[in-house]
């Protein structure tokens, strides 16, 4: 019988890499899954819902570990969790693995690594992506807490002792966290403008109810890369795409930054000018922070006020609703590893050569085997 082992993540991540839903679906599968005692509790797992669900609850992190099969995790695990493991298990977690010094001495225990987030966008892998899935829940919090900051309401309210406006809420990038922020701002009644520089998202804005705002020539007609990414911008593109947005963020009162460029610091879309001329009492939430910030005045995981603007430095903010993320990625866990289940037979095994497994797998028998991590020529 195939081991899941599940344990505590750290301090700082409340999500779980399991949930009853999942453990019942593994169960099914054929497979025993061992949690460690309480480690689901900040999702709200508790062990009797998950031993309900069929789970075997281990009163410490070396039971849940000891041989295991597999251990399934939120963030990196610890190189001393991989040792107690099976040889030749596997681990599979969002391991952050450009962080390449961080990732060998997990490699070296020889557990085969694999990395959540380089999970490929073809769609037999939508179920299994963990960025989106994340992004998505990112994207809703961070318009309900630009919400929460803003001191004024956000719909239109006609009153007998007056009129309260609209808010004026824009989101700048219109990816997945993109997406979901207009439509959560729409439904909280701001008037929403959004802008990309991807022209496929233009039908997509207008199809939530808000307004585009892009420069529009012929570098933003071939801004999309085959895989449904952006291109870095020409410095001529940026320089009038920011005297667009440094117009529009006058009279904004709420702005969520989400771009992104893949493998590339963020896009600096707001200067310390632009700022300086945004209104007292604007808000600004900056999806992009952990890869260096949208906004020149972004402090990573710190909410900073410059001239009356609050800029809000946000971080892993899927994990401030930890029981919808750690669902949705539990799912996104159970999605890939269900391929390498033989539902008749009830055995486990990894088919190196499928193009899913070829994309996130980071480590295998003791070597980093993933094309984007070979070491850069001196
Ligand atoms: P992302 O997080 O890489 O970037 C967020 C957004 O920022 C993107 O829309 C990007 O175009 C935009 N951006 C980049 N530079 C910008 C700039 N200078 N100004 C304004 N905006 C800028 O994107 P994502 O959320 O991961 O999604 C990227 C694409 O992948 C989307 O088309 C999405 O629908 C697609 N996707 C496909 C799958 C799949 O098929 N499995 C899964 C998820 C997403």
């Amino acid at each position: 019988m195939v081991t899941i082992a599940v344990t505590a993540e750290g301090p700082d991540e409340p999500r779980f890499a399991v949930s009853p839903e999942t453990v019942k679906k593994f169960t099914a599968l054929g497979a025993k899954v061992r949690v460690q005692s309480g480690a689901g509790l900040r999702s709200r797992f508790s062990d009797d819902a998950l031993t309900a669900a069929g789970a075997e609850i281990a009163g410490s992190a070396g039971d849940a570990l000891a041989g295991a099969d597999i251990l399934l995790k939120v963030r990196r695990p610890a190189a001393d969790e991989l040792r107690q493991l099976k040889q030749g298990a596997i681990a599979a977690a969002i391991l952050d693995p450009y962080d390449r010094a961080g990732i060998e001495p997990l490699a070296g225990t020889g557990v085969n690594l694999f990395s959540m987030e380089f999970m490929p966008r073809i769609s037999r892998a939508q179920s299994m992506d963990v960025l989106s899935s994340q992004a998505n829940l990112a994207g809703y919090k961070a318009v309900v807490d630009a919400a929460s900051l803003f001191g004024q309401a956000l719909p239109m309210m006609m009153t007998a002792a007056g009129t309260v406006p609209a808010a004026k809420i824009f989101i700048m990038g219109v990816g997945v966290a993109g997406l979901q922020a207009i439509a959560t701002a729409r439904r909280l009644g701001g008037v929403v403008t959004a802008t990309d520089v991807r022209p496929a998202t233009k039908e997509q804005v207008q199809s939530l109810g808000a307004k585009f705002v892009a420069v529009e020539d012929d570098e933003f007609k071939q801004a999309q890369t085959a895989a449904g990414y952006a291109k870095p911008m020409s410095a001529e593109y940026q320089a009038k795409q920011a005297e667009l947005v440094a117009n529009h963020l006058k009279t904004q009162d709420i702005v969520i930054t989400t771009a992104l460029i893949p493998g590339r610091p963020a896009p600096r879309l707001i200067t310390r000018a632009m700022v300086d001329n945004m209104k007292p009492g604007a808000v600004i939430i900056d999806l992009a922070a952990e890869r260096g910030g949208n906004c020149e005045a972004t402090v990573p995981g710190q909410t900073v006020e410059v001239g009356g603007v609050t800029i809000v430095g946000a971080v892993n903010l899927a994990a401030s609703v930890p029981v919808n993320a750690s669902s949705l990625y539990a799912k996104n866990l159970y999605a890939f590893l269900e391929l390498f289940f033989d539902k008749k037979d009830k055995t486990f095994a990894i088919n190196w050569d499928d193009e899913i497994v070829k994309g996130t797998l980071v480590a295998r028998d003791g070597q980093i085997v993933h094309p984007s991590l070979a070491p850069q020529p001196a």
